[in-house]
Formats: C-alpha cells, structure tokens, sequence
C-alpha cells in the first residue's frame, strides 16, 4: 500500500470499514499533508485541524458500530462559498472576513451524517466570479501541474487540494463551468449534476437559475459515490427538484459500444487550441474504437452563450449580493449615516470583479435596458435549451474539450477580464439548459492536462456517470497524478 493520501476515496473507505486503519489515523495523514505541500499550493483558506478530528472521532463510532457507509471515514475539502457551522466561511471576500455561519449546508449535514470529514475551507474566486481563482481577496492557488499556472476556477482550491492529494474529494460550485473547467485544467474529475438535483441551502448565491454543487475527485467512481451522500430532494431549497438522492447501483453497467455521442462542431472552433483540440479528438477515436458511434452536430446557440449568461449571471449576482451591506455580516466601514456605511462597506469590501458585475447587472435590469438585456437574454437561453433538447432527442450524450486551453499562466489573463470570460463557451451551456455535465482528464498537451467534457439530457445524471465510468476505463490517462513530492 503507498501513502493514504494517494489512494482514492472508494479504497480510504474500504481501509477503514475493514478496520485497516482509523478513522483518525486517515485524517491526521491529510493534516499532516497540508502542513507540509499546500504553503506551495495555496488550495486552503480554512484548515480546520480541530473540527476534522473531532469528526474522525465520529466517524470511528459509526465503523465500530457497524453503521459504516460506503464513505464513512473520508476527508473531503468544501469550497469556502458552502456555508459550514462554527466554521468562517468567507467566499474569499473582505466583506465576509471573519463571517462564522450559524449552520450547515444542506451538503455538508448530509455527508457529515453519512460519516464524512471536512478537512477545511478552500480557496476560490471571489463570490465564484471568475475562472482562474485569482480574484480571490485572500490568496493565490496554484496548480499542482505547473505552481507558475493558475489552477482554474472558480473552485481552484477544491481542484488544486485534489489534484495535489490533500483531499480525495472536495465540493464546488458550478455557475457557469467553476466545477468543471478547473477540474479539467487540474487533470481531475469535476461533475455538476442537472440544476436543481443537489440543495443549493448553505450555498452563497451567485447566480440562482445557474448555481449548482458538485463533487471534484481523482475518478468517476468517487464523484459518483460522494453524488448520492449530498443529492436528493431537500424542503429548504425551493428549487429542489423531488426526486431521489443520485444513485450509484448501475454505475458500472454502461457501455460504450451503440453509445451515441454528439460533437459539437462550434466547440473545436477557432477558439480552440489546436492542442487541445487534437487530444480531445484522439479520445475519441478510442471511444470510437470501443463501438461508440460518434458524429459531429451543429449547435449555432453555442456562440452566443458567454454573451448570454454574461447577461444573466450578473444581473442575478447584483440582485443576489445586494444582502452584503456590513448590517448583519462581516466587517462595517465607517460612513456618513446607514447610507454612508452600506457605500463604504460595499466600496471597500468587494474586490473590482464582482463589483463590475454588480454594475452591469443593475444596469442589465434596469427600467428601460431589461427588454433590451435580460429578457432578450432569458429567450436565447430558451433556444438554445431547444436546441440542445433536439440533439438529445437523437444522442446520448455530447462531448466537447471542457476549455479551449490547457492552465495558463497565473497573470497572462487577469489583466483581459474578456479574455477569460470567452474561454468558457464550452461549459456555459450546461448551467443555461439546466443539463448534468462532468468533465474527465483525457490526456495532455504539452504536458498540460486536457478535460473532456461529456453533457447529458437533465435528469439523466445516472446515465452520464454511467457513460463517464465506461469512458474512464479506456482512456489511460483519465487517472493520471501530477509529479509532485
Ligand atoms: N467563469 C465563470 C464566471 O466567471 C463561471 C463561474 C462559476 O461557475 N462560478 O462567472
């Protein structure tokens, strides 16, 4: 056996139901990781050494009672915009500094009492606005394949942890593609399950028609695993769909041989890199070679998505942060009466990014601009679900690079806030439609890792796990780890 912390979360659990080791005896190993690798890595904001080893304490009693599940006993990371109790949760802002929850996330209760442990808080990009974890107020991340490139985002910290092995699962969120894309630039596995699968209760709104959580781990088996404890229907999120937790039976059943998988052709456009999109394809010539029966699609909506949800996801974020005005939490500022606080504090405690999507999406919503902006909007993303309901009418899944590029450099795109913003055309449409999507390593270019990005029909999680097992299987590289110490 090599260190716990190389092995997935699946093999931890059978450690410890086997009583190979304990349940503290796995905690303390991540613990002692963290303190030795993430100074290099940047991926915590919160480690919280206490609270992890009270829970391995409570996970113990439940292996020694014979109420194991099939995770009880593993470490999982949670992204710092997921509300956890006692424990500062601050969405890497300055106007959440110092912010302890009085509860939990509806996630966090379900996979503490399925014998879970939260290790800590991970970085992200302030409020989740952002694809490269750098407009974080507090720290950078970087990642595990290259420290000089950003680990992705907006859940880089909960990419990066996993990716560097001090975690074997974390949670994200997922707005418009922060659980998917760092996963794919991390070389990890990153699902967002269909909108309205997993309770958003606890989760920091951003965007509320497009949020969603989701699991990031070293493989499909454990994204699947950690996909049943969180899911299922929860009375305190409205918009909780009422159907069962994700199941995780028939897993290992799918095929690929008659899988019909669409490609679209507007997501290995120019915007591409050839690099990217040359590896993207050389995966699946060997689905091809396993009997899937792959052909190329056109969807035209597909090119104006960013342009969409860049309408859409602000003037939701503007309405959404308008709650932060320092009254009830985090830090106040001093100002001239309560209007001069609330200015204060906004002005002081937001950071440039998720200040300017406030503008534009009070501006987007405003009398007078909201035919123009949102409603307008709010009818494309009707087509394009339209679209992408007919595609799913003849296919069973669609399969794309889950980003144009490979990491980049941490620096090269947070000065071109416009740039970023148009790398995220391929996993945009997945949060507009409402759709499952999850993304897995498919190889490299120039030692880079390379996501591919499988989407299916909404509510067809447990088909595409299914499809994402089968495709993880032939493709060497799905779990491949980084070169670290
Ligand atoms: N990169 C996108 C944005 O900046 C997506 C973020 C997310 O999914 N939270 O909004």
């Amino acid at each position: 056996m090599g260190s716990i912390t190389e092995l997935s979360a699946f093999e931890i659990a059978r450690l410890v139901a086997s009583k190979e080791v304990s349940c503290r005896e796995v905690t303390q190993a991540f613990l002692d990781r963290i303190d030795k690798v993430d100074p290099t890595y940047g991926s915590y904001l919160t480690v919280d050494q206490e609270g992890a080893l009270a829970a391995s304490e409570v996970a113990q009693s439940f292996v020694d009672r014979g109420e194991a599940g099939p995770l009880t006993g593993v470490p999982i990371a949670v992204k710092d915009n997921i509300s956890t109790d006692g424990v500062e949760t601050t969405c890497a802002s300055k106007i959440l500094k110092g912010y302890v929850p009085p509860f939990d996330a509806t996630v966090v209760e379900r996979f503490k009492q399925a014998g879970l442990v939260s290790l800590g808080k991970t970085n992200l990009d302030e409020f989740a606005m952002g694809a490269s974890t750098e407009t974080s107020a507090y720290k950078l991340t970087r990642n595990p394949w290259d420290p000089e490139r950003a680990p992705g985002g907006s859940s880089g910290g909960s990419a990066a942890a996993v990716s560097a092995e001090l975690a074997p699962i974390a949670l994200g969120s997922d707005t418009g593609g922060s659980i998917r894309q760092p996963a794919s630039l991390c070389g990890i596995v990153g699902f967002k399950p269909t909108y309205g699968r997993c309770s958003r209760y606890g989760l920091v709104a951003f965007g509320s028609s497009l949020d969603q959580i989701g699991p990031l781990a070293r493989n499909v088996e454990d994204a699947a695993l950690i996909s049943e404890v969180i899911t299922g229907h929860d009375p305190m999120d409205s918009t909780s769909l009422n159907l069962p937790p994700i199941s995780t039976r028939d897993l290992k059943k799918g095929s690929l041989k008659g899988l019909r998988i669409a490609v679209p052709r507007e997501m290995f456009g120019e915007a591409t890199n050839p690099g990217v999109a040359a590896t993207v394809q050389a995966a699946l010539d060997v689905l091809r070679r396993e009997g899937a029966d792959i052909r190329e699609v056109s969807l035209p909506s597909i090119e104006l998505g960013v342009t969409t949800y860049y309408i859409i996801a602000p003037a939701e974020a503007s309405s959404n942060l308008g709650r932060f005005d320092g009254v009830r939490f985090g830090p106040r500022s001093e100002g001239k009466g309560h209007i001069g606080v609330v200015e204060m504090t906004r002005a002081e405690g937001f950071g440039h990014e998720v200040k300017s999507r406030i503008m534009i999406g009070t501006y987007a919503l405003s009398a007078g601009y909201y035919d123009a902006y949102y409603l307008r909007a709010q009818q494309v993303r009707a087509l394009m679900q339209q679209e992408f309901a007919n595609v799913f009418n003849e296919f069973d899944v669609i399969a794309s690079p889950t980003s144009p590029v490979t990491a980049f450099k941490l620096g090269e795109l947070n000065h071109d806030p416009l740039a970023m913003k148009l790398l995220d055309f391929c996993t945009i449409p997945a949060n507009l439609g409402g759709m499952p999507g999850i993304s897995l390593n498919c190889g490299f270019a120039e030692g880079l890792p390379v996501g591919l990005q499988l989407l299916g029909a909404p509510l067809e999680d447990e088909k595409l796990l299914q499809y994402a097992y089968a495709a993880e299987q032939a493709l060497p590289d799905a779990t491949r780890r980084p070169p670290i110490p």
